[in-house]
């Protein structure tokens, strides 16, 4: 038996091969120095994670040859094959290129793939380099540590194995990739928070443009673009796929297939019974589409070498390849995301009937440390529930829910089994009802139509958006009426029945809930699958403030644990243990919420604490802050007028942007360290009315027609010029919104979460005929003495 390279395949081949027959000849001939290495492991000896080099050597050809009593031959390529005389050609590279014949009664072809170098101009420069064996890492591990900038062109797993380890390093890395999104195996909307999580730590991202050529410029080197732009950098790793390796078995004349890959059948035979071909370089098939397929993964790679050896040692019991699946996954930073089975792209490209449903939960329960939110998306046959395909993403436990799916597909099973399935199940490792569960629950509602689901909002619907008022208006979907779904029930009757709805929430779940009882309630509804999930935020820079003063010996450090809690929970759990610190005490914060990161620090400075780091690690925040040694109270007025911070403001007007200017200047105010307080009277109160229409009970005929004249809420407010009837406010909130500005439900629920008050004058409240119940939650009421003694305390005090 005469095996023709000797790395996953190969030496899978060899020692299955060994085991069935002592007595048979193996030998194995390797172009390379090296064989049975770890090449799955290379980005990560370049990044440092694998520190010692030497692991990455599964075997030596020495210790391979011992363990396996094999012939192994490194240095040595094979070059050509004669099939009659069933001799291969073997050039030995060490040698001055001597050539010499190895007979054989079986050949097995793993010579691999080779990474794709398009004839490029420029390309062949010596700063643009690949990845495919320990040699090309020790080129790109000794380029990397003299290199600022690293370009990497290509995005998809090795590309981005690559971009991770080479940010670990403290390079500044580009990612060029020609598809308009990440890993373009992926659906686009599972691709996104790998997407986000490159850009948060730091790596520029430049999608939908490809690479037309490199030229050098001063010490760089330059990589041109189609649009035209340039990106220079001082290395270039190029990882845009790669390419099999079946020159030798063209030149023998074996058959390939389509993309140049050597055809097999299902017992990895070639076009000729003696010869085998197994791993990168051979064309199989697809297990769902029963299509040829070229899969260059190290999973068949591996199961096909010891395929052959069955087939050759033992034909009887050999059982046939049953085809791919294309299972694959990859770690960026702190997420991770894979795949198995078709994708929704591949299905629809195909043309085949398909359903996908899209569930966020956690990877374990809710409550037990380290819970990070799973996102798994299911495709299923709408025919008979057949699982067709999955895709996940998140921090934890994206591999757990791939296998099992990937196990599923195997199976042939459908949806109704997925949510039958039975895991393993105790707080740290999952849940009572498992994600996969959960999805399969979702697919079951939806095909029997408990439920309908949207990927996207439809321009058709009107949108109930049912989480709570606070997070709502802190991130809120234009145009959505909310009404937070612990008070839906109550409040079905503010919903207009004629118009078809949409209902959204935070992940998914709580709009199906909502769905659910519009539904029965006789509304036509959808829910927005998947929620409105909140992005990862780019990471937060601290300035570490300096040690406390030495001798003073510092109270012991407090812990929080809000990982599972959804914003702004965590945030108010934050404020709340905050409030009990004892000067000088260090507060250590856990969240798994992705806004959390921002949200701390802003809470932090609001607050006069001292952030003294925040960071991500698999999938978590972790901050650390401390409050000021010489911070006797929380709340205490500064001392001195020299000190004075913050301000008051009376909010006179009720026009949309002077209550702006208002709100902006409470925000930069809060986080300028100061204490706010908004005053607002007449016309002013109008902004923190309701918008939906409150039923007061008592109120006079003058009092409800002035309800009934003036402006509900921020939403109402007119503009103080060009309102022209309300188009020129409608006008003013497109612009913002377009140039991504902040909107007025924002900038309120900032000023509040930082602590702002919100005091309403009693006597205006009168004068206009408004009832408390009327306003916005957590205001306070109050009069001229409660503005002027919140007056006193600050620096400046403003009339709007
Ligand atoms: C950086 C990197 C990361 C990867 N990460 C993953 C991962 O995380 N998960 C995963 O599933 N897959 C991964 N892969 C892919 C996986 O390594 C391959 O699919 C697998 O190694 C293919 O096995 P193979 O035996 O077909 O080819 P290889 O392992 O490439 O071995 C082929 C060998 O044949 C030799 N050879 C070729 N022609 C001749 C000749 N004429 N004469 C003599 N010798 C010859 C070559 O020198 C080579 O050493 C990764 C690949 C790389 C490069």
């Amino acid at each position: 038996m005469v095996i023709v390279g000797g790395v996953a395949a190969g030496a899978s081949a060899a020692a299955r091969a060994r085991r069935l027959s002592e007595s048979a000849r193996i030998t194995v001939v390797e172009r390379g120095p090296d064989v049975s290495f770890a090449n799955c492991g290379l980005p990560y000896h370049i990044g440092g994670e694998i520190a010692d080099r030497a692991r990455l050597a599964v075997q030596t050809p020495g210790s391979l040859a011992n363990l396996l009593n094999l012939e192994v031959l490194v240095r040595t390529e094979a070059v050509r094959i004669d099939r009659d005389r069933k001799v291969v050609v073997v050039r030995d590279l060490g040698a001055g290129g001597a050539e010499s014949e190895l007979p054989y009664d079986k050949l097995v072809l793993a010579p691999g793939a080779s990474p794709l170098r398009p004839p490029l101009p420029g390309i062949d420069d010596s700063r643009v380099l690949t990845l495919r064996n320990l040699q090309d890492m020790d080129r790109i591990k000794a380029a990397a540590q003299v290199a600022r900038r690293v370009l990497v062109i290509g995005a998809g797993f090795i590309g981005l194995e690559m971009a991770e380890q080479l940010r670990h390093l403290g390079k500044e890395v580009a990612v060029i990739e020609a598809a308009d999104q990440v890993l373009p195996p992926l659906d686009p909307e599972m691709a996104a928070p790998v997407a986000e999580a490159l850009r948060a730590a730091g790596v520029e991202l430049v999608l939908g443009d490809a690479i037309a050529g490199f030229t050098p410029e001063g010490d760089q080197l330059a990589a041109l673009l189609k649009s035209g732009k340039k990106l220079s950098a001082d290395l270039v790793v190029l990882a845009i796929g790669v390419k099999p390796e079946s020159g030798l078995a063209a030149a023998a004349g074996l058959e390939l297939g389509g993309r140049g890959a050597i055809k097999v059948d299902d017992f990895m035979r070639t076009s000729d019974p003696d010869i085998y071909a197994a791993g990168d370089a051979v064309e199989s098939f697809d297990r769902l589409g029963k299509t040829p397929m070229n899969l260059p993964l190290g999973g068949p790679a591996n199961r096909q070498g010891r395929l052959i050896a069955d087939h050759i040692f033992r034909p009887a019991e050999a059982k046939p390849y049953a085809g791919h699946l294309g299972t694959a996954i990859v770690r960026v930073f702190d997420i991770a995301a894979g795949m198995t089975g078709w994708s929704e792209k591949r299905l629809a490209q195909a043309g085949r009937a398909y359903r996908a449903t899209i569930v966020t939960d956690y990877q374990h329960a809710s409550y037990f440390p380290g819970a990070t939110p799973l996102t798994l998306k299911l495709l299923w046959s709408p025919e008979d529930g057949r699982v067709l395909g999955a895709q996940a993403s998140g921090a934890d436990g994206v591999d757990k829910r791939i296998d099992v799916i990937a196990t599923a597909l195997v199976g042939g099973l459908g949806i109704d089994d997925l949510a039958q399935l039975e895991l393993a199940y105790a707080p740290p490792f999952g849940s009572a009802r498992d994600v996969v569960n959960t999805v399969a629950f979702a697919a079951q509602n939806a095909r029997d139509g408990l439920v309908r689901p949207v990927a996207a909002l439809p321009a058709d619907r009107a949108v109930l958006d049912v989480r709570p008022a606070a997070v709502a208006q802190l991130s809120p979907v234009p145009g959505a009426v909310n009404i937070p779904f612990s008070e839906l029930r109550a409040r079905l009757g503010e919903l207009d029945r004629g118009r078809p709805w949409v209902t959204v929430c935070a992940l998914g779940k709580t709009s199906y809930f909502a769905a659910r009882v519009l539904a029965q309630a006789g509304f036509d509804v959808a829910s927005l699958a998947g929620g409105v999930k909140a992005r990862p935020s780019a990471p937060v820079s601290v300035q570490p403030p300096p040690p406390p003063p030495a001798g003073v010996p510092a109270p012991e450090p407090a812990t929080l644990d809000c990982t599972g809690m959804s914003c702004p929970v965590p945030l108010l759990q934050v404020k709340a243990r905050c409030e009990t610190l004892a000067p000088g005490q260090e507060l250590a914060v856990s969240a798994s919420d992705p806004g959390f990161a921002r949200d701390i620090e802003a809470f932090a400075r609001s607050n006069g604490f001292e952030m003294l780091g925040v960071e991500r690690i698999k999938g978590q925040v972790k901050a650390r802050l401390r409050r000021p040694a010489d911070q006797i109270a929380v709340a205490s007025p500064l001392p001195g007028e020299a000190r004075r911070k913050g301000a008051t403001l009376v909010v006179f007007s009720g026009e949309m942007d002077k209550v702006m200017a208002s709100l902006v200047i409470a925000n930069g105010a809060v986080a300028m360290g100061g204490k706010v307080t908004m005053f607002f009277t007449f016309w002013g109160i109008n902004a923190l009315r309701r918008e939906q229409p409150v039923e007061v009970k008592g109120k006079s005929i003058l009092d409800r027609m002035f309800g009934w004249m003036l402006p509900r809420g921020l939403g109402a407010l007119p503009l103080s010029k060009m309102n022209f009837g309300g188009a020129g406010r409608r006008m003013m909130k497109h612009q913002m919104a377009s140039k991504q500005l902040p909107n007025l439900p924002g900038l309120l629920a900032a000023a509040k979460m930082a602590g702002v008050r919100f005091v309403v004058c009693n006597m205006s409240m009168d004068a206009m005929g408004i009832r408390a119940e009327e306003l916005i939650d957590g205001v306070e009421f109050g009069g001229v003495a409660d503005y002027l003694g919140a007056a006193e305390t600050t620096g400046a005090n403003l009339f709007i």
